[in-house]
């Protein structure tokens, strides 16, 4: 199986806070698609109880709504000047994130993965890594949701997870073995992106579609040490591309909510 099907989110390598400073105004014409993204991004973000919290601490005293604030804001620190490419919903979203420290820990999955040596039978703990949730490649989930009589969506993941073999420590045994994944620490909310090959067909979008599920738990991905005994996630909104535009899906007053440019429609 292929080991690229699911991987941590990483922070973005491009600082684009800093990007905007030198552009000239003519520079800086906004990219319409892209400000689309950031318009759903951001709504989807106001859908999450703990944002709405941080983000009213930084802009209570503030006389304009701080939607409208926050939106200009990063409309001013982020690079929006050309058309996203395919899948960079994620990458713009964590640019967000950075440009809004008090919110970033949240979202933050500290990792270390653990396994004994199935050849020289020696524990390892690899350092922890850091990410912010995980990518799930769109095609992958077909296949293992196709494959297996189980198919959670939490499954799915985990087996995809797994799949994914690291080199023994010790020197000389050179034996790749199966990892646990272990966390001590419950992030606030937990991402997961869906990478596209842009090929799909309709039929393959709703294939993809189907074997997500709108509430996952936590310790069926990966072995939740901690304390906390909820360790559910249930789904609050998400952004998605929809044509040259984006819209937002959200789970709002017991009911889904589309929202598509300053449109909302009911399900
Ligand atoms: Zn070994």
């Amino acid at each position: 199986m292929d080991p690229s099907a699911v991987q941590e989110v990483k922070k973005p390598d491009q600082d684009l806070s800093a990007s905007n400073t030198e552009e000239s105004d003519e520079e800086k014409k906004l990219n319409a698609t892209c400000v689309s993204a950031l318009d759903m991004i951001l709504e989807s973000l106001s859908k999450i109880r703990f944002f709405l919290n941080a983000y009213w601490l930084d802009y209570v005293n503030h006389s304009a709504p701080p939607k409208e604030i926050l939106r200009t804001f990063l409309l001013n620190n982020l690079s929006l000047t050309h058309p996203l490419e395919a899948n960079h919903l994620l990458k713009l979203f964590l640019n967000i994130l950075e440009l809004l420290p008090r919110c970033y820990s949240h979202f933050e999955v500290d990792e270390v993965a653990k396994t004994i040596c199935f050849r020289c039978k020696m524990n390892m703990a690899y350092s922890s890594q850091r990410s912010y949730g995980i990518i799930v490649n769109a095609d992958s989930l077909r296949v293992y949701n196709s494959v297996f009589v189980i198919r959670a969506f939490e499954t799915t993941l985990k087996i995809i997870r797994l799949n994914v073999k690291m080199l023994c420590d010790k020197e000389g045994c050179g034996k790749r073995n199966y990892v646990q994944r272990v966390i001590n620490n419950l992030p606030t909310v937990f991402t997961i992106a869906l990478q596209w090959e842009n090929n799909e067909t309709s039929c393959d979008i709703f294939s993809t579609v189907a074997a997500l599920e709108t509430e996952i738990c936590i310790s069926a991905i990966c072995r939740y040490e901690g304390d906390s005994l909820y360790t559910k996630y249930r789904l609050v909104s998400m952004a998605c591309s929809h044509g040259d535009q984006y819209n937002c899906i959200a789970y709002e007053n017991s009911r889904w909510v589309r929202y598509f440019g300053s449109e909302k429609e009911v399900n």
